[in-house]
């Protein structure tokens, strides 16, 4: 049973990163933004109230989140562990979180932070836009979602520090040189067998 927060800036490679770390530790990505985009690709209520938020580069309110987030995590496939992808962003969501796992007797593992340099991240964010056709990957948007991660979510990053399990990643580099970074956390934390 492994519990791993992946978190950084818009574009730092969460996805990417915590798909290769779900499948080395055998358990379930779970990503807010996913679950978000596919509730709007699905026309769902849910998802008519997240989009005008993911459009803008607003987080959703934290009360419609938290409720997605306990129903996924109340599934079975969640019960052997799972990489969380873009979830806790806000004080509030990071407390529910602690209260979902205390509701199962379970505990954090890692916070584990992608670090780039944000100048490398407007680049990224924006040949993302031209190759993927994201409501959110325009220029203003982007620099929208800086600003809400900056004051939003960099203050769980000294939360999970003061527990001692948060673990920081230089993701700069290309991505198979970062996937060999976030393989060593993750053999720290990957149980024996
Ligand atoms: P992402 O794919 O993780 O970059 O998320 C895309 C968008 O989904 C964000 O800009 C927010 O609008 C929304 N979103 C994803 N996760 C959260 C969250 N934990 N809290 C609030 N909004 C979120």
């Amino acid at each position: 049973m492994t519990t791993v927060l992946l978190m950084g800036p818009p574009g730092a490679g969460k996805g990417t990163h915590a798909g290769h770390l779900a499948g080395h530790l055998g358990v379930p990505v779970i990503s807010t933004g996913d679950l978000f985009r596919s509730n709007v690709a699905r026309g769902t209520e849910l998802g008519r109230t997240a989009q005008r938020y993911l459009d803008a580069g607003e987080y959703v309110p934290d009360e419609v989140t938290n409720d997605m987030v306990r129903d996924r995590l109340a599934q079975d496939d969640a019960r052997s562990g799972w990489v969380l992808d873009g979830y806790p962003r806000t004080l509030e969501q990071a407390a529910v979180l602690d209260e979902i796992l205390r509701g199962q007797g379970r505990a954090l593992d890692a916070a584990l932070v992608l670090l780039v340099d944000s100048e490398v991240l407007v680049d990224r964010l924006l040949r993302r836009a031209e190759i993927e056709h994201r409501s959110d990957d325009t220029e203003e948007v982007i620099r929208r979602r800086f600003e809400v991660y900056h004051t939003q979510t960099a203050p769980l990053l000294n939360l999970y520090a003061g527990r001692g399990i948060h673990y920081e990643v230089d993701a700069s580099a290309d991505i198979d040189t970062v996937r060999g970074r976030v393989w060593q956390v993750a053999v720290e934390l990957k149980p024996a067998a």
